[in-house]
């Protein structure tokens, strides 16, 4: 034997009750035995309790009375309610005159909700050819007398189930009413607000039953509300122990005397939902599960009381007092913490006690707070509080974490003693995101990242498209989630807080706004969006004096911009303090060498103790395409430089490779990592441009490339016997000192060796370290060019991705 229990909603007129009697046709004719427990329909209990309160004011409660009726008609309008409706119009009668009525008058009133509905369900059922029976539970249930909230005597109830069920044979279906009861004055009683559902475990305690379906207008029990949190899963299994602390299911299906029946015969209680027949719910079960479930539930509407002051400090019987008059007043305390040097209490209390609260505190208070033994008792509104039900303080700090990198500072915090239940406090404004934080974290769902792309030139551009063709596959392989929620330019901005899509540049085009920094920041907040990181793809100035502030809002950092490395060295110090100071990150491989895994490489020697001596090699990609040909060609300089300019290896005005502060600048950067003080201006720089012709416009330039043919020959013809000629960068001298030797030259070196042998635009390094001796580490690649610096700077992404915990 099955129960299925249905509740009010499932009830209603319209989809709801054409469901249920689907539900329980299809379940007969397939020959399952089974028992149905049904609520009141829709809101009726409410609208009857409603009228009867009218009645009793004297109120007019016909109107009401008579869209009761209505309803109750709708569903099938041969229904015969003569009788109840009849009691109702008794009752409302005398109650109208009598001004009064009891708890057992009430009893009787909302009686007739369960009986209208399981008449109606009955009928129904007997129309489609189910062998259905009404049952009265009055018959079956005795109570004492309390009404309202009547206790069931188990030994005489459960001989009259028993009893009834013998009769019927295993095709009869005994529709029973939930709820109501009798005393052994066969006076209606019912079980309480929501009493259906007890009903219903008593009926499957008595008949030994297999399990108790219940069917409610929700999916079962969330690892947290679906509204709030869209991660939140389905809990497919759990026990008792564990269904009881969930507070939100607590008040009604769960409440505990409606589950300790079901404990104790050990019957599986599943919640389905009516409306979603594919659902196989949440079944809860004696069974222990192995590593205990998680859940995160939410109370609003709370406020936050905190005592402070030095005199605190020590003294016995504070608590003792603020206990005491709180419960004097009334007011239940639901969260509470101490700091272990006593200089301040908090707790929480519901939000519409806050005010009587403090002013009963204020009074009880009143002399230590004139003797400034307290200072301040303070009440604040705009709070939420998180329970994590199954956490315990083992595992806490993973979550913890997260929170505070998404800068959430809980305002309070406490653990149960007993059970797995940590709660915090947070600010109401931070409870969306905070649940988001905690609850990807616990289930290791989908991390989202959120990014913010400043510059979306060639190398801005390929990223955002290599990014928005990733995110499938970054998803299934790394359970990341990358979600450009801004791209801007100088100028515009869009903000898409469910992410870009391939559309993106004309969206910008058409929809960009004007925006500030603080804009983008304010959007991230206001959006509770978590995971932040901002790319800098530009190669401006103003944009790096915006980074402290972007780390300070909670941001990562992700830069191909050389700017900020290449700034004054207080700056650069600077910005690494606020990097350690808010725990943030700053990635940038793609500062020298595009996408080669060089500056990591450094970082890590350099880290591990290994003794860095020099670093050389060929830093640009345009100047090495230039050299590697003209040594080889025997064709002038301005033709190999032209065909350069042509296929687009250099910049639009040459002169900003010829003139070899890029190469400087990258220098500079790779000197730095090693923790070296230089500054630009220590950069000795070989200029390849003749000093003529370093002023003027591009045009002008471009038009007596001719001019560097005569030099650059004669160089050449100077080189001995197999040689070439390298545009290099050196670093050395002795690089334990403060600053190093930083030269960027034009070198001659025989074509046989490592520099020598690079082809094409290739990049090259040689780091020489103590352990390797005359042996450099070599890396050598692609050094320039839009899809392979996009890459490295995608590849940054994903190491900040990774790392936030
Ligand atoms: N109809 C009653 C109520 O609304 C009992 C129930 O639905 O379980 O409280
Ligand atoms: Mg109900």
């Amino acid at each position: 034997m099955k129960i299925l229990k249905f509740g009010g909603k499932s009830l209603a007129n319209g989809k709801g009750i054409q469901t249920v009697v689907d539900i329980i046709e299809k379940r007969a004719k397939k020959g399952e035995a089974i028992t149905v427990v049904l609520s009141a329909r829709g809101a009726s209990t409410n609208e009857l309790e409603e009228i009867l309160i009218k009645a009793s004011k004297n109120e007019n409660y016909k109107a009401q009375l008579e869209a009761f009726k209505r309803y109750q008609l709708l569903a099938d309008e041969t229904l015969d309610a003569q009788e109840e409706f009849h009691v109702l119009d008794t009752i409302f009668e005398g109650v109208s005159l009598l001004g009064d009525y009891s708890e057992k008058i009430k009893d009787k009133v909302l009686s007739q909700g369960e009986i209208l509905s399981a008449r109606l369900v009955t009928q129904l059922l007997k129309n489609k050819g189910v062998n259905a029976h009404f049952t009265d539970s009055r018959s079956l249930i005795i109570t004492d007398d309390q009404f309202g909230n009547a206790q069931p005597l188990d030994v005489l109830s459960k001989e009259n189930v028993q009893q009834h069920f013998k009769k019927y044979n295993g095709t009869t279906v005994n529709v029973v009413t939930g709820f109501i009861a009798s005393n052994i004055h066969q006076e209606t009683t019912t079980l309480g607000r929501n009493g259906s559902n007890y009903t219903a475990s008593l009926l499957a305690s008595f008949l030994d039953a297999e399990e108790l379906e219940n069917f409610t207008h929700v999916d079962g029990i969330y690892t947290a509300n679906p509204d709030l949190v869209t991660d939140a899963k389905k809990i497919k299994k759990l026990s008792f122990t564990e269904a009881n602390e969930l507070a939100h299911f607590g008040a009604n299906v769960l409440h505990a005397k409606t589950i300790i029946p079901l404990i104790q015969k050990k019957i599986p209680l599943r919640i389905l939902n009516t409306f979603d027949s594919e659902n196989e719910g949440t079944l809860i079960t004696s069974e222990e599960s192995e590593n205990g479930i998680k859940k995160l539930s939410v109370l609003e509407n709370v406020s936050l009381i905190s005592l402070e002051g030095r005199g605190l400090l020590g003294r016995v019987g504070i608590d003792a007092r603020i206990f005491q008059v709180l419960a004097q007043a009334d007011v239940s305390i639901s969260i509470i913490s101490q700091g272990s040097s006593e200089r301040g209490i908090g707790f929480i209390v519901d939000r519409e006690k806050a005010i009587k609260a403090k002013k009963v505190l204020e009074e009880e208070f009143k002399t230590d707070i004139y003797k400034k033994d307290v200072s301040e008792i303070t009440v604040k509104n705009e709070v939420s509080v998180v329970s994590i039900i199954g956490q315990d303080l083992s595992t806490f700090h993973k979550p913890y974490n997260r929170l505070i990198k998404n800068q959430i500072v809980p305002l309070l915090l406490n653990n149960s003693a007993t059970g797995k239940n940590v709660s915090l406090v947070v600010q109401k404004k931070q409870l969306h995101k905070a649940l988001n934080v905690i609850h990807g974290e616990i289930y290791g769902s989908i991390k989202k990242i959120n990014l913010a792309i400043f510059g979306h030139g060639l190398v801005g551009g390929t990223l955002i498209n290599q990014i928005l063709r990733s995110t499938q596959e970054i998803v299934k392989r790394k359970n990341i989630q990358l979600n450009i929620f801004a791209i801007a330019n100088s100028k515009k901005i869009i903000c898409r807080k469910e992410g870009v899509d391939g559309q993106w540049e004309a969206a910008l085009e058409e929809e960009g706004i004007p925006y500030t920094i603080e804009d983008v920041i304010r959007y991230a907040d206001e959006h509770h969006l978590e995971n932040l990181i901002a790319i800098d793809n530009t190669a401006s100035k103003d944009f790096v004096n915006k980074y402290t502030h972007l780390i300070a809002h909670g941001f990562d950092l992700v830069s191909s911009n050389k700017v900020a490395n290449t700034m004054e060295y207080p700056f650069y110090k600077s910005l690494r303090n606020t990097l350690t100071n808010y725990q943030k990150q700053y990635l940038y491989e793609t500062n020298v060498g595009a996408g080669l895994p060089l500056i990591e490489t450094i970082k890590l020697l350099h880290l591990s103790g290994e003794n860095i001596t020099r670093i050389k090699g060929v830093f640009s990609g345009s100047l090495s395409y230039l050299f590697n040909t003209f040594s080889k060609q025997d064709t002038p300089f301005s033709t190999v430089l032209q065909e350069a300019m042509d296929s687009g290896f250099t910049e639009p005005d040459p002169r900003e490779d010829l003139c070899g502060n890029d190469v400087g600048r990258k220098l500079l950067i790779l000197a730095r990592e090693l923790d070296l003080k230089n500054e630009m201006d220590d950069v000795t720089i070989h200029n390849l441009i003749p000093e003529h012709l370093r002023e003027g416009t591009a045009q002008e330039f471009i038009g007596k490339l001719k001019e560097f043919d005569i030099i650059f020959a004669q160089i050449k013809a100077a080189q001995k016997e197999g040689h070439v000629l390298r545009y290099i960068g050196d670093l050395h001298g002795d690089l334990s000192k403060e600053k190093g030797i930083l030269d960027v030259q034009l070198v001659s070196v025989p074509e046989g060796s490592s520099l020598g042998q690079v082809k094409g635009s290739d990049s090259i390094f040689e780091i020489y370290t103590e352990s390797y001796g005359d042996h450099p580490m070599v890396i050598q690649g692609a050094g320039a060019g839009a899809s392979v610096t996009a890459r490295g700077v995608f590849g940054d992404i994903l190491k900040v991705a990774q790392s936030i915990h």
